[in-house]
């Protein structure tokens, strides 16, 4: 599970100030130890790790004591605002061209998925209304150009292709004027990706640059290159093996790629992975440059913004309960999911957006991820989804006992054991299970409810429950 080496670690920082009546010096030197030890093991750029352990070490002895926040909630909020921050604070927008069509130029090392992102990307945008064409630069890899033919039109949008004879800068003219006589939005350019980079390859991005002059350079970023995993990718003629070594091999491509042709940010894939998440932690920082999008997976719907308040979060164990919704929002009808978002809040969840809910759920596949979201399930094992999905059948058994009445008002089979018993038997089920069901609804309630405050309110719930 993504982040869930580091939230552990983070959590036994927390738990050692478990009792404390204040921060102070003495008292914070442990969990401290602990958040350094947390973030290297989840590949954080050691620079990076120094600065943030020493600027969370500052502000956690100057806070004081705050009536009725305990010193193990300071020091989460202290950390998460920080790990905010360290992601670039708000979420970096796509940037469109003011007139003519927008042109992207995707690079990165092959294997990365940056073929899968070109596709991804266009299909992002088309549902925002925005017309695109692929072009294939890729002219190294003929199978490349195959696979981004076939995605095209899997996602319905046209590819630009000229084989792999022609130079990629001439690919790239041509496709844009091919764009320009269409009068397409939006140019997705594909280049080539090898296994490292080297001055080859980066006089050729520069000539593709200089001859489309896009709007957005994005550097695709495999977040599972941790510090030591991978090919030794950055040839020493661009960047010092030493340097690499104190930054991490996502960071230095990064920064090497940022210093060669100039990017504008980074697409970070494969996040539903075992990443460690390091990347995701030290892009924004060390090379200056945003990451903007995030790949979840190999479905084309699997690209999101990349919401740094909201993985500061995740990385707490606070789940992603924003995204969730927004991915319920996508798979259910717009007026449905306004009206379960609203309830949410509200926290008039009943039995039908229970329903919903996990009906959206199953339709939006991996429950892994899924799971993932939710508040106080960051760590959960295969056996663990088996068993949650063998528990959302039995759930949605029950909930079809229901008489609509019930499924709105659900204090009506909590108030009345007759009821309970009537759908116990109707689903096959026993009446300790109806009941179990009805409690975790209120509990479910409650936990949205204070989670959306919290929210809401930039604080941050408890981490004791
Ligand atoms: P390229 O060589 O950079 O063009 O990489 P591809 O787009 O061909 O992707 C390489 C492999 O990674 C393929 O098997 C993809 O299905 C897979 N892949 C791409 N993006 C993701 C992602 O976000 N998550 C996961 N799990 N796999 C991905």
């Amino acid at each position: 599970e993504m982040f869930g080496q580091l939230t552990s670690g983070l959590e036994s920082a927390w738990n050692k100030l478990k009792g404390e009546e204040v921060l102070t010096k003495e008292n914070i030197a442990e969990p401290m130890r602990d958040i350094r030890r947390a973030l290297l093991e989840a590949d954080v750029s050691l620079p990076v790790v120094r600065r943030f352990v020493q600027s969370v070490g500052d502000q956690a002895v100057g806070v004081g004591l705050i009536r009725g926040v305990k010193p193990d909630q300071q020091l989460v909020k202290i950390v998460r605002d920080e790990l905010v921050k360290l992601m670039g604070g708000e979420v970096s927008e796509l940037v469109f061209a003011k007139s003519g069509p927008t042109v992207i130029l995707l690079a990165g090392l092959q294997g990365v998925g940056k073929t899968t992102i070109c596709a991804k990307l266009a299909n992002y945008l088309k549902k925002q209304g925005k017309s695109c064409m692929l072009v294939a630069g890729d002219v190294y890899r003929p199978a490349a150009i195959d696979q981004l033919v076939i995605l095209g039109e899997q996602v319905g949008v046209s590819v630009y292709t000229e084989g792999t004879d022609v130079k990629p800068s001439e690919i790239a003219r041509k496709g844009l004027e091919e764009a320009k006589k269409k009068n397409i939005d939006v140019v997705i350019v594909d280049t080539a990706g090898r296994l490292q980079i080297d001055k080859a390859m980066m006089d050729e991005l520069k000539d593709v640059k200089r001859v489309l002059n896009p709007t957005e350079v994005l550097l695709v970023v495999d977040a599972m290159t941790g510090q030591e995993a991978g090919v030794f990718y950055v040839n020493l003629e661009l960047c010092d093996e030493s340097i690499i070594k104190e930054i991490g091999k996502p960071i230095a491509l990064v920064t090497t790629f940022n210093l060669e042709i100039g990017i504008t940010g980074a697409i970070l894939t494969k996040l539903d992975g075992d990443s460690r998440g390091g990347a995701a932690l030290s892009v924004k920082e060390i090379s200056g440059k945003p990451i903007k999008l995030v790949g979840r997976g190999e479905r084309m719907e699997d690209l999101e913004p990349f919401y740094p308040d909201r993985m500061a979060g995740r990385i707490l164990g606070m789940g992603d309960v924003l995204s969730l919704v927004e991915k319920a929002q996508e798979v259910m009808q717009q007026e449905d999911a306004e009206d379960l978002q609203k309830k949410i809040m509200g926290a008039n969840f009943d039995f039908n957006d229970f329903l919903k809910q996990t009906r959206a759920v199953a339709k939006m596949g991996s429950m892994t991820r899924v799971l993932g979201m939710i508040p106080g399930m960051t760590k959960v094992t295969p056996a663990q989804i088996r068993e949650a999905e063998k528990s959302l059948k039995i759930m949605e058994g029950m909930i079809e006992a229901m008489t609509p009445e019930e499924r709105e008002k659900p204090e009506l089979l909590a108030e009345s054991p007759q009821r309970r018993k009537r759908v116990a038997q109707a689903s096959g089920k026993t009446e300790q299970q109806v009941s179990q069901l009805v409690a975790q609804l209120f509990q479910m309630r409650v936990r949205m409810k204070n989670l959306m405050g919290a929210m809401e309110g930039g604080s941050i719930p408890s981490m004791s429950n």
